[in-house]
């Protein structure tokens, strides 16, 4: 039995980093999880081949090899799912298909053979016992939320570690709290589950031994979901594996801004290496806050929470929307000013979007405001509802909020904050973002940023405040202003024209 796992290509987006990764000669950032780990569950003597279609092509003979063709997607990569779909049909290839879009769309395909949704730990089981005694059904589904604690490490050695940027482990699913836009609660139910420490540990271990160092993403949508658990059990046991080593990785994680009422766990987090913490923060309007049920965000100073995060030494990136029924006509001032102040560098600003089986699409559907399927890009200037607001107003208000927070100036001013905020930290020194080995990169920067892209005067200026108050940070802020490249290029990009929404 020959396998190829496929995961097909995602359109251009914020977390893509493709305009930030040509600096550091990556062709990725982050590697297919899911489809390493379900690697880890299939037959040991199935044949195994994994084509990450963001690194490399997907040519005919890679389709021809397989027996099976076993794929996993989010919306974002609905495009490319199509075409391999089509692909695979014309070459009369098996198809096998789960993950976040097949679970929350499965009509949406009939081309699949099989569709194996929720979570693979129960589905997948059930398929291949069922292809074992050679009946398999076409759809397998499950309301079961597994626990974790059998979850096998990722097969590691399908992927090439340079391809990628970062790499990714997974420690809880699901999330305790009810915002009505999004999907993890549906998908992964609000009891997060997670795994031993020592589940955790193992894993580290196996990308240890095989010699990655650097950025590690710990891709839970809430990482302290189980706030306890990752006290007590896991943050004591991952700060003595780091320690012991060295501090061979950094991490980034997601998390819900009550990470700001915890000192202790702030200061776990950073002995263990935290350096970058996504926070949701989604609007500063406290009626918006009680639309989507975002209730943890309210009654709280949000720039306080913010600048406690930062004082702790993480980076803090947040996700912003608009469009929300309740949005005020100066909403976009209040985001741009309060992005200004937070130092928040990486501020993801999108537009309100209803993805299938969320609370929120099932209320614009009564009110028969849905439009068109959900794209899955952050930043696609897109909705796939009629708004409350002007859409052209929306729009407009829109792109003066994105072109305005990564104009130079802006944003430098923002890194330059953040760096100021964490300034003061004591404690640990973990390897920097970016090292001086990657000299090739740093003479890519200063062409790029300083010769040749407009509003370059301000990049300069950047580098002399940067040289005179933070000489340490220097790697850092090389690797920010690449980012900051990266998020000017995403947003120009983007071919939003107001006028056709008169
Ligand atoms: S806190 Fe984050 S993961 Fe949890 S429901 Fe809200 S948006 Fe989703």
């Amino acid at each position: 039995m020959k396998v190829l796992l496929l995961y097909p290509r995602y359109t251009e987006t914020f977390w893509g980093f493709r305009h930030a990764l040509k600096f550091i000669g990556k062709t990725a950032a982050y590697p297919p999880l899911g489809l390493l780990t379900v690697a880890s569950m299939l037959p040991v003597n199935w044949e195994k081949k994994l084509l990450d279609m963001n690194v490399s092509a997907l040519r005919e003979q890679d389709l021809s090899w397989a027996d099976y063709v076993f794929i996993s997607a989010m919306a974002v990569q609905r495009e490319s799912v199509r075409e391999v779909l089509g692909k695979c049909q014309a070459l009369g290839k098996k198809t096998v298909a789960g993950g976040p879009l097949f679970t929350m769309e499965p009509e949406e395909f009939p081309e699949v053979d099989h569709l194996v949704l929720g979570e693979a730990e129960v589905t997948l089981t059930e398929f291949l016992k069922d292809f074992a005694g050679g009946r398999c059904r076409r759809i397998y589904t499950s309301r079961v939320k597994p626990d974790l604690i059998h979850t096998p490490v990722p097969q590691w050695h399908l992927i090439n570690f340079k391809d990628y940027a970062s790499m990714s482990v997974q420690l809880s699913r699901g999330c305790p709290h009810h915002c009505d836009f999004c999907n993890i609660t549906p998908l992964f139910g609000k009891h997060p589950r997670m795994k031993s420490a020592a589940q955790l540990v193992a894993e580290l271990d196996s990308l240890y031994s095989k010699k990655w160092r650097g950025s590690v993403f710990i891709v839970d949508d809430n990482f302290i979901g189980n706030k306890a658990a990752v006290k007590h059990e896991l943050l004591p046991a991952l700060i003595a594996w780091m320690k012991e080593r060295n501090y061979p990785f950094t991490f980034i994680t997601e998390a819900s801004i009550n990470l700001a009422d915890d000192e202790t766990l702030l200061q776990l987090m950073r002995q263990a290496g935290f350096r970058n913490v996504f926070i949701g923060i989604e609007t500063i309007n406290e009626d918006g806050l009680k639309e989507c049920r975002k209730l943890q965000n309210i009654n709280r100073n949000l720039l306080a929470s913010i600048r406690k995060i930062q004082s702790f030494g993480m980076q803090v990136s947040a996700g912003f929307i608009v469009g929300f029924d309740s949005d005020p006509p100066n909403i976009f001032d209040q985001v741009i000013s309060f992005i200004q102040q937070s130092g928040i560098p990486t501020a993801m600003v999108g537009l309100l979007n209803a993805p299938q089986g969320t609370r929120l699409f099932e209320r614009l559907k009564k009110e028969n405001r849905l439009t068109v399927k959900f794209s899955g890009n952050n930043t696609d200037f897109f909705m796939n509802f009629i708004p409350k607001m002007d859409r052209r107003k929306l729009l407009e208000g829109y792109k003066k909020i994105v072109t305005t927070i990564y104009s130079p100036a802006l944003y430098y001013e923002r890194v330059l904050r953040f760096f100021q905020e964490c300034g003061s930290v004591k404690g640990v020194d973990f390897p920097q973002m970016m090292t001086w080995g990657s000299i090739k990169a740093v003479l890519q920067v200063a062409v790029i940023l300083g010769i040749l892209e407009k509003g370059r005067e301000h990049f300069w200026k950047f580098l002399l405040q940067i040289l005179l108050k933070h000489p340490r940070r220097l790697p850092d802020a090389l690797v920010f202003a690449v980012y900051g490249f990266h998020f000017r290029k995403i947003f120009a990009s983007q071919p939003y024209n107001t006028a056709e929404y008169n």
